[in-house]
């Protein structure tokens, strides 16, 4: 640690070093394995985040087991079961870790466990449910092909196939799985444009978006993006739809294939920053989605101008309207007020550091809000695992208990696919419902 003091925590904002993953040093296995030595011991000696996710509890029972109790005790062939466990919420980096950069130790968990899946990704491939799984836009598109949609629909909801698809691919049988929709958000809205608004900026937002639907308000559920266009033109914001978008990549990036992120990139980026530059902003109704375009593209993509202008426009659609408030620019006239609300937070909303958006605009619409600040379980694309599925759930319990005591009207999650995690573990026929389905109750939209 050389001659300087060694402090515990640092008082500086924690900062991402960009992931240099095109240099040979990213893919060495020496230097990966060294680093991540460095990493667990660290870790072991601190073990805050035992409670987090189930890679710390694999990494601290892993050197407990081990004849010297210490890391170095470990085998390396057991390193790689810390890294299949991390889902990359960012939670330990966000919200326990006292050693992130700037400290000197350095410690960026999700990264280096982005790196080891890498590794892994590009050593050993991937096995075709997780291939599957991650592949959003293709699946979204093949599975809308009227006929084939009924099937796959028909598929995801028997009780029977769904035996079938956890036996011969490993999906589990309970997971909720979305529906598919024919009229897609974009074939509804194919090039939609807000007519008769005038735009109106409030730095930094400039009153007109781009709709970037995800392959998820696209494919599965057109309404969440649906209600995001009505609630925004309803506060005289003009909406652009995109005729083509492809996947944000962040499903590749859980899965360490960091060359299919690239190219994913490539096809949205140009087009994202061409609007920017003609005066427009991006806002995706998905956390997730709104976050690889605000940190994990940048960081991937460090010195790549069109991704920093891209970045530096995307916005949380909540981020956005609140914005708005705050400028006198947002309808606050509320024809049918919400009642009690049990709300998730997202861990992806809440790792871009905006605060809680989401809270303060339901509140705003006149709810009341019980903030369960539970993980759902839902784990990106790994809860609906077989082998993942018995852990995501008993993460789940907690935050589903806490909803059920909540004895709200609704309950809802700036993530859908954690409010359906959340559903199918609460399991007594209450549905969750997006904040942003919320709001244009509140306002009376049709
Ligand atoms: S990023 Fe999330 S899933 Fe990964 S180790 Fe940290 S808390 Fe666990
Ligand atoms: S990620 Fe940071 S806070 Fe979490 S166990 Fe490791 S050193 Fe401790």
């Amino acid at each position: 640690m050389g001659s300087k003091t060694t402090v515990e925590g640092s008082l500086e904002a924690p900062t991402r070093h960009p992931l240099d993953w095109k240099s040979s040093q990213f893919y060495d296995r020496d230097d990966l394995y060294r680093e991540l030595e460095r990493v667990y011991d660290i870790c072991h000696g601190c073990r805050r985040c035992v409670s987090l996710c189930h890679a710390f509890p694999t990494l601290f029972d892993l050197v407990d087991e081990s004849e010297t109790m210490e890391v170095d005790g470990v085998s390396h062939d057991d390193y790689m079961k810390v890294v299949d466990q991390c889902y990359l919420c960012d939670l330990c980096f966000l919200t326990k870790c006292p050693y992130v950069p700037p400290h000197e130790w350095n410690v960026d968990f999700p990264h280096l466990m982005l790196r080891a899946k890498a590794f892994k990704f590009k050593t050993q491939g991937a096995r075709f449910r997780d291939r599957l799984l991650s592949s959003t836009d293709r699946v979204g598109r093949l599975a809308g092909i009227p006929v084939i949609v009924n099937f796959v629909n028909a598929v995801n909801r028997g009780k029977t196939t769904r035996r079938i698809t956890q036996a011969v691919l490993g999906i589990d049988a309970d997971a909720p799985l979305p529906a598919y929709h024919r009229q897609t958000f974009r074939r509804q809205y194919d090039g939609y444009k807000t007519e008769g608004i005038e735009a109106q900026a409030a730095a930094p937002t400039r009153g007109r978006v781009v709709l970037f639907s995800t392959c998820y308000g696209n494919y599965n559920e057109p309404e969440i993006a649906e209600d995001l266009l009505k609630v925004f033109e309803h506060n005289r914001i003009q909406v652009k739809v995109l005729k083509q978008e492809s996947c944000c990549g962040m499903p590749k990036l859980e899965l360490g294939d960091l060359e299919s992120v690239e190219k994913l990139k490539q096809q949205n980026i140009a087009t994202l920053a061409r609007w920017v530059e003609a005066g427009w902003d991006i806002v995706t109704p998905v956390p997730s989605c709104t976050l690889m375009y605000k940190q994990e593209l940048p960081l991937l993509f460090a010195g790549d101008e069109q991704v920093a202008l891209v970045q530096q426009h995307c916005f949380d659609p909540f981020e956005y309207l609140s914005i708005r408030h705050k400028a006198g620019l947002l309808v606050t006239d509320f024809p049918a007020p919400l009642g009690k609300l049990a709300y998730h937070p997202a861990c992806h909303q809440r790792v871009q550091r905006i605060g809680p958006k989401t809270k303060e605009l339901l509140e705003l619409a006149g709810a009341e809000v019980t903030v369960v600040e539970r993980c759902s379980g839902h784990d990106g694309t790994y809860a609906v695992k077989r082998e993942f599925r018995p852990h995501s759930v008993k993460i789940g319990r907690p935050a589903a208990k806490k909803i059920a005591q909540a004895g709200a009207d609704y309950y809802t999650s700036d993530c859908p696919m954690a409010g359906h995690h959340l559903e199918s573990i609460l399991a007594d026929g209450s549905h969750t419902t997006h904040p942003m389905r919320l709001l244009r109750i509140a306002y009376g939209i049709s």
